[in-house]
Order: structure tokens, then C-alpha cells, then sequence
């Protein structure tokens, strides 16, 4: 049985406990977000790693340890399980002996989101809901489109009402009805850093990794609430003004608890913060195309942020940095500008 080990949520402001069969959003004695809990010392008695390790790879792989009741309601188009690909030219622009990708271009609807949603789509199909929503200015809202078809859920999308009409296109196509607003999209990137962190302690409570990675936040100069505090040393993240950045995917002018949560992470973990300028970022999406991946500007940011690393010190500079030929592509540009809506 799945959830024998997943033994109910956790309020991330409160503490308040609540079981595994709830349905909740939010924490409903505060505002904050919930986590999953789990009883690691008993997963890790009882569960064999390496036979985890034989399963097919991807995201439910790891199924004990999400918050699901029913496996049988599993929705699922194959995520995870995407490639590590080492790129020696891209380590070489950078200055560090190796740099690896992963590719979660490789997930059903190209992109990140599609990991979680495949577990919110489930959540929803558990407690008989018949529309799936969220807010996105893509990449989500495609992931939440795919997993409501596959379902055979309805789909529902709220974005900011700028959002380049291409980054919408693949969700529009999977059945989403698009709703636009005025207003701004906050939160939900720093739950990427935040969950990663989570994840990394878990394994260690596991015994399967002996030392935590330091955590470093990413963020475009233009909007960089989180890297901001972190420089000032304060103890919560402090909003900022709504600048307009091409890397509007990871653009949280005011990231709330998550960013808290975030800015805590990279605290604990001795880590770092870097935000990246426009001309950065745009190189690095440059670059990863010469390496064969197209990326819109969010996705590149963290590639952006290696060679800013090297160059400020935070990151050991093994190698000299090489400059790469650029491959002159004519209306490179522009074409650029139409796909990613720079
Ligand atoms: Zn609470």
C-alpha cells in the first residue's frame, strides 16, 4: 500500500498537523502552505533501495514517499527519469571542470512542471474534483492542460494578462480555458528551491547521502526579491517592485512564505545568491542552443548564474574561460523573440 509511509500534512507557518485524507489547500488556522510528512525511519527499514532503483525511472518511482492514497488514481503521460547530459563546452564557458544539464525538456509537456502536476492531478482525481486549475505564465499551464486531458478533467489557467500568447499556445491547444488578470504572478518559483532542499534532507534522514549540496537562489536582476535579502542579511524576504524581465517564469516580486522558506534553505545550507542581468541570460539561451536544447529565458538562468558564479568567486574557477563562437543564425533573434517571448 502506498501511503503507509506518507502519514499526513504539515503547516509550514504554524506547525499545525493534519491527517493524510484531508482536503486541504492551505492551512485553514493560517494562511501558509502545507507539506507532506513522512515516516522515514520506517521507509527506510522496509523499503529496499535497490529494488526502488530497478523500477521504471520517473516521478513515481518514488511513489511511497508522495502524498498519494490510491494508486490506482495515479495520472500519469511518464515523467522524470530525464537525461544528465555533460557538456564540456559549456563547462569550458564557464570555467568549471564539469557542468552537467538535466534535461526536463525530456518530461511529456517539456518542462519541469510537468513533476509535480502529475501529482496534483492525481491529488484532484482522489478527492473527485472535475477541473483543474492553477496560475502560470506557461510552462505550468501546459503541464496542468495535459494531465487534465489525460484525466479527463477540465482545465483552467489564470496568467498575467501580458503573457506572450505563444507561451499559452500549448496549453490553449490541450483544452485549457485561458483566463487573463490583472495582476502579478508571486509565489510559486521559490517552491522549486524550497522543495529541492526538503527533498535532499529527506534522502539524508534515508542514510542514501551523507552530506547536504549547498543551495544557491537564482533569480533575474530585475526581479530578484530572495538574492536581494539574502545580500542584506535579512531574516525574511523583503518584496520588491514588479520589474518586466525576460525570465518571467522565475520573476516573484513578492515570493511570500516560500521565499522565507527559500531565503532559509540557502541559509541552512551555507549557500549563496546570484541574480543575473538580462545580457546573461540571453547568452546562456544562446549557448544552450548550441548544445542542442532550446530553452525559454527562465530555464537558462541557472546556466547564467554558473559563469557569473566563476566570475565573482563563488564558484572555483578550475578552468580559463573560453569564448565559444557564436553560430550566426539569420533572424536569430527575432525568431528567438517569437518562441520564448523575449
Ligand atoms: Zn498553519
Amino acid at each position: 500500500m502506498t501511503h503507509l509511509y506518507f502519514t499526513g500534512f504539515d503547516c509550514l507557518g504554524c506547525r499545525a498537523a493534519y491527517a493524510p485524507d484531508e482536503d486541504l489547500l492551505l492551512c485553514p488556522r493560517c494562511p501558509h502552505l502545507l507539506e507532506a510528512r513522512y515516516d522515514l525511519a520506517r521507509f527506510g527499514r522496509e523499503v529496499d533501495r535497490d529494488a526502488l532503483a530497478r523500477r521504471p525511472a520517473g516521478v513515481w518511482r518514488w511513489r511511497e514517499l508522495l502524498p498519494v492514497l490510491d494508486p490506482a488514481r495515479i495520472v500519469t503521460l511518464g515523467e522524470g527519469g530525464t537525461p544528465f547530459l555533460r557538456s564540456e563546452r559549456l563547462a569550458r564557458a564557464c570555467g568549471v571542470r564539469e557542468l552537467w544539464l538535466k534535461s526536463d525538456a525530456a518530461n511529456p509537456t517539456g518542462s519541469l512542471e510537468d513533476r509535480s502536476i502529475t501529482v496534483s492531478a492525481t491529488k484532484a482525481m482522489e478527492f473527485g474534483y472535475e477541473v483543474l486549475a492553477c496560475d502560470s505564465t506557461g510552462n505550468k499551464a501546459s503541464s496542468t492542460a495535459a494531465d487534465a486531458a489525460r484525466a479527463g478533467l477540465r482545465s483552467v489557467v489564470f496568467c498575467p494578462k501580458d503573457t506572450p500568447r505563444p507561451k499559452m499556445a500549448q496549453a490553449v491547444f490541450l483544452g485549457a480555458r485561458l483566463i487573463r488578470v490583472d495582476g502579478h504572478y508571486s509565489q510559486i518559483n521559490a517552491m522549486s528551491l524550497v522543495k529541492t532542499w526538503k527533498n535532499f534532507n529527506e534522502l539524508r534522514a534515508l542514510g542514501w547521502i551523507d552530506r547536504l549540496p549547498k543551495m544557491t537562489a537564482v533569480q533575474a536582476a530585475r526581479c530578484a526579491p530572495i538574492v536581494e535579502s539574502w545580500k542584506k542579511g535579512l531574516p525574511r524576504v523583503e518584496p520588491v517592485e514588479k520589474q518586466p524581465t525576460i525570465a518571467s517564469a522565475v520573476a516573484a516580486a513578492d515570493p511570500g512564505l516560500l521565499g522565507d522558506q527559500a531565503l532559509a534553505a540557502v541559509r541552512a545550507s551555507d549557500g549563496d545568491g546570484l541574480a543575473v542581468e538580462k545580457a546573461e541570460i540571453i547568452e546562456a539561451v544562446r549557448r544552450l542552443g548550441q548544445e542542442g536544447l532550446m530553452l525559454e529565458p527562465s530555464g537558462a538562468v541557472t546556466v547564467a548564474a554558473v559563469r557569473r558564479g566563476v566570475q565573482d568567486g563563488l564558484v572555483d574557477r578550475i578552468l580559463d574561460l573560453a569564448e565559444i563562437p557564436r553560430q550566426v543564425v539569420s533572424g536569430y533573434e527575432a525568431m528567438l523573440a517569437e518562441a520564448v517571448g523575449i
